[in-house]
């Protein structure tokens, strides 16, 4: 196979990077390790499309946050994944810590971000009341919002993929070799030329760069713990809740997602094993303890599940970004948080980059930017209930209970690249509930075996060896 782009790794960067190259005439390419998109740090964050006055107007990550912010709402028209502007608040719980805030504002508006508000107490609390009364003064940032970004990531790739981007899961590239124009790509199955490559793969980022003879940086991980508290929290606070940041972080958060739970977390340590993505009692008690000091109603005992995601955190802590020494070799790595937040306009500059670099840009007349919606059958009245049910019968099977979903929606997102049943539970919510699973694992795992032509022992929670279960064997005692 032949293209003029070749991207390498399916998260968020990736993705948005291959839907915004479909809107022009090329052949475009991604090729993604795991079974499917989105299974790295894009899934396992904190999903908030951050108010840009948090990074320094004079880093790559601070400028493209703040106009990654903006794109956000276009993009959510188009593909209908779950985001809103909830607006955060920054809250400063001593005197010692005010000027923090002012720092902050000022920061912003050296940006050009408007509706930065700094409150007192009194307002602060009024308006969101399960705050500490300690509370001192907040900054109101209205631009700040909270996404689904499994979603996100997935609406990315089924959209560039509805407008010919050749998608290949489970498709770890293991080499690189320059050709005089363009390079070879090679997976174990498979060998692909290409004009331009794009390294999009996140926490191997550095290990890609080094198979293409430009390695100029190390990745660094940076773990993030999360947890998520159960529905009985939902309102409990409005907006995104913040403390002062920390140097290395922007601190430990109150999160009120997209879907309506309470998310707390992250932290942020540094750790050499790529793939260690365990939770710990030392992580939550962290957790726990900073959001105490933010809004007392929260318990640990409210916790229905936890998760933690890796941070790609290149030397300096700036995104990585540009042509390197070999040509058509692009990075695009170091995509730390507020990476999500910035994803489409990393895309955008990905593209001028490209443009620059010599690859002729002419748009498509039958881009289609926008997804069919999915059935949300939770959120649809009653009788529109009653009425789909009867008209077809498989939304009349109920699968999940916890947030009522039924196999036609199970049916759905594996029509829509569901392989897996995390690739189920990120696009219809089953599994994600109270009891997390224990009632419909045994339900999705039918329904994708059947729907797959798969046996019912080779379905898989995200790919890999993750098996749910396994043949009998008869030689066990
Ligand atoms: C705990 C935590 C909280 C965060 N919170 C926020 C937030 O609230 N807001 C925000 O803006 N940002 C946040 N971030 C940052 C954000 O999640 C990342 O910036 C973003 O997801 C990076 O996307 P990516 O595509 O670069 O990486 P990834 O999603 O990790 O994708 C890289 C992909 O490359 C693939 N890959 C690797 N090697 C290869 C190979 N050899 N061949 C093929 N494929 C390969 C991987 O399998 C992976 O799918 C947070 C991050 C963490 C960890």
């Amino acid at each position: 196979m032949h293209v003029d782009v070749l991207i390498i790794g399916g998260g968020v960067i990736g993705c948005a990077i291959a839907r915004q190259l479909t809107r022009y005439r090329l052949r475009v390419a991604l090729l993604e390790r795991e079974v499917e998109v989105g299974f790295g740090a894009s899934k396992a964050n904190s999903g908030i499309i951050h108010g840009g006055h948090h990074t320094a107007a004079d880093t790559l990550k601070g400028r493209l946050e703040w106009a990654g912010n903006q794109l956000w709402d276009a993009l959510c028209a188009e593909l209908g994944f779950g985001f809103k502007r909830t607006g955060e608040l920054t809250v400063a719980l001593s005197p010692e810590e005010a000027p923090t805030l002012e720092q902050l504002l000022r920061n912003g508006e050296a940006k050009g971000i408007a509706g930065l508000e700094i409150w007192d107490r009194e307002r602060t609390l009024a308006t969101e009341p399960n705050l500490t009364p300690n509370v001192v003064a907040a900054l109101y940032a209205p631009a700040t919002g909270v996404v689904n970004p499994y979603e996100a990531c997935f609406g990315l790739a089924e959209s560039a993929v509805r407008n010919s981007l050749h998608l290949m899961t489970g498709s770890p590239v293991v080499g690189l070799a320059a050709l005089e124009d363009g390079w070879l790509v090679r997976t174990p199955d498979s060998e692909i030329t290409t004009r331009f490559v794009i390294n999009a793969a996140g926490l191997y980022a550095d290990r890609v760069a080094d198979l293409a003879g430009v390695r100029t940086f190390s990745i660094h991980p940076r773990k993030g713990e999360e947890y998520l508290l159960d529905k009985r929290l939902r309102g409990l606070v409005q907006r995104v809740i913040f403390p002062c940041p920390t140097p290395v972080s922007k601190g430990i958060l109150v999160i009120p997602t997209f879907d309506g739970t309470i998310m707390v977390g992250p932290t942020a340590h540094s750790t050499e094993d790529r793939a260690d993505r365990t939770t710990t009692a030392a992580g939550g008690d962290e957790v726990f303890a900073a959001v105490q000091q933010l809004a007392p109603g929260i318990s640990a005992r409210d916790c229905i599940a936890e998760f933690a995601g890796l941070r790609a955190v290149a030397d300096g802590g700036d995104f990585v970004i540009g042509p390197t020494a070999k040509r058509g070799f692009i990075n695009v790595a170091g995509i730390q948080s507020p990476g999500l937040t910035a994803a489409p306009a990393i895309a955008v500059m990905v593209t001028e980059i490209l443009h620059d670099e010599g690859l002729p840009l002419i748009l498509k007349d039958d881009f289609a930017p926008t997804l069919p919606k999915p059935v949300h059958f939770a959120s649809l009245s009653t009788a529109a209930q009653i009425a789909l049910a009867a008209k077809e019968r498989r939304y009349s099977r109920l699968v999940c209970r916890c947030e009522t979903v039924t196999e036609g929606e199970v049916v759905d997102a594996i029509a829509r690249g569901a392989r897996t049943l995390d690739g189920v539970k990120f696009r219809t919510r089953a599994g994600m509930g109270r009891c997390q699973g224990g009632f419909c694992t045994a339900r999705c795992m039918e329904v994708l075996a059947r729907e797959l032509s798969i046996p019912f022992t080779a379905v898989t929670k995200h790919g890999g060896a993750s098996w749910i279960v396994r043949e009998r064997n008869e030689e066990l005692p």
